[in-house]
């Protein structure tokens, strides 16, 4: 169990709140509205609501811009054209202050009901806290399938499992995001690298909601690209595919060879097994290289306990 975080100390926890909006004219009021109430509740806390305008076409900024004429604790950035749903978490992630961040949906699918349950986790000692989805009311069959299906495979092959039928609805410790926003990978696939920090996490169920209003923007396009940049940050598995196949196509080669006493299947099998393992050794320099353009670091310290020395610097070692 993590450590407890203390919170008050003479001072406000802060909380904030980003929210990703591409064309969420729509809906962006009564988003505004049902989130305002619920972070009021949340008396411990100083709460910014961050709207993050992902390139929208319609009103999306108006509204933005008007909101934030209204209330002092929020605060509206608006990309110059539309760059994808994770950008413009990772942009909210980049503007946020709190000492703990939710990232949720324009649309009221995420219900912020839920904050309330995902803070007191927090308190407890919990690094990231993901909502984890029950049912999904208003979603197609294809949409509910093929989520289910790319999940199990994409954490088959990952270094790290992700939360299962969790989205991008998560609270995040500061911690969490510091480590997020230093990254120099492009690319990024949030939920994928909060996973992969390794820090404690827990999650919240609930059950998800039609949209309140407009067309989801996740179309197939984005959606394949989404699912395209899950494996490929998430995992180099699929580089070792040659040396798999070349190395069974050898060995049944081998096996089919000495059973049917006919060394000409050795010969067959081994030209294409040959070529393959040549493959899998490219594969194998592109998975050193992947990892070192992705640029993560080797290591996550989660805690440290005892006497901290500082090592003194080279010249001040010469001088004793
Ligand atoms: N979104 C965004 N940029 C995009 C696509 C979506 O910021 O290019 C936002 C969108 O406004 C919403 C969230 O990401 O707040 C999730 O999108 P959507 O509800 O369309 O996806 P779905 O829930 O259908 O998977
Ligand atoms: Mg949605």
């Amino acid at each position: 169990m993590p450590r407890e975080k203390r919170i008050g100390n003479g001072r406000y926890a802060r909380l904030s709140v980003v929210i990703p909006c591409y064309n969420e004219a729509e809906v962006l009021a009564h988003t505004h509205v049902r989130l305002s109430r619920v972070l009021d509740r949340l008396a411990d806390f100083e709460c910014e609501q961050i709207y993050v305008d992902d390139g929208s076409s319609d009103g999306t900024w108006d509204v933005i811009t008007s909101l934030t004429q209204r209330s002092r604790s929020l605060r509206g950035v608006k990309l110059s054209r539309n760059f994808g749903h994770q950008s413009a978490c990772l942009a909210g992630l980049r503007e946020a202050t709190g000492d703990a961040v939710v990232v949720i949906d324009a649309d009221l699918q995420d219900p912020p009901e839920l904050i309330p349950d995902m803070v007191a986790l927090w308190r407890d000692g919990w690094s990231v806290v993901s909502a984890r989805r029950r049912s999904r009311a208003g979603e197609t069959f294809f949409k509910k399938l093929t989520a289910h299906v790319y999940y199990r495979l994409l954490n088959a092959l990952s270094e790290q499992a992700i939360a299962l039928d969790t989205g991008d609805f998560r609270l995040l410790d500061r911690e969490v995001v510091a480590h997020l926003v230093s990254l120099p990978e492009k690319d990024l696939y949030l939920r994928g690298t909060v996973s992969w920090l390794g820090l404690p996490e827990t999650s919240v169920s609930y059950d998800r909601d039609p949209r309140l209003a407009g067309k989801s923007k996740y179309d197939l396009r984005r959606m394949l690209e989404l699912a395209r940049r899950g494996l490929l940050t998430g995992s180099s598995a699929p580089l070792r595919l040659p040396t798999c196949l070349g190395a069974t196509t050898l060995v049944g080669g081998a096996v089919v060879a000495a059973v049917t006493r006919d060394p000409r299947q050795l010969l067959r099998s081994g030209a294409y097994g040959a070529q393959a393992l040549a493959l899998g050794a490219i594969g194998e320099y592109l998975r050193v290289v992947h990892r070192q353009v992705r640029g993560r670091p080797d290591y996550v310290v989660a805690e440290r306990v005892g006497a901290i020395y500082e090592v003194p610097a080279v010249e001040e070692r010469v001088a004793l």
